[in-house]
Parts: C-alpha cells; structure tokens; sequence
C-alpha cells in the first residue's frame, strides 16, 4: 500500500481504516509540508519533510 495518506484521508480512507492509519500515524518520522499530516514512511506524503528530533 502506498497510495498517498494525504489523498487516502480525502477518499474517506478513516471510516473504514482507522485502525490501520493509527499504525501509520503513531510514531510519526515525515511531516507533510501541504497539508499538515504525518507518517512513518515519506511516500506516504505528497511533500514530505523529515521531523528532526
Ligand atoms: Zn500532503
């Protein structure tokens, strides 16, 4: 799976997934620069930006 969690969360991704984003989401490494979200792997993100610690 590596469709775009940004465009996922658009197509209602949450209603049927929510367990699934709360794994992607839960130790978050990328910020999205767009549109503000978060997750573990950068090709989740349309423009990813590492967290630095
Ligand atoms: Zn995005």
């Amino acid at each position: 799976m590596s469709k775009k969690l940004c465009k996922l969360v658009k197509e209602e991704y949450l209603e049927d997934h929510m367990d699934d984003y709360l794994e992607i989401i839960k130790k978050p490494k990328y910020v999205c620069k767009k549109c503000g979200r978060v997750a573990d792997s950068e090709d989740r993100l349309c423009k990813p930006k590492k967290i630095k610690d």
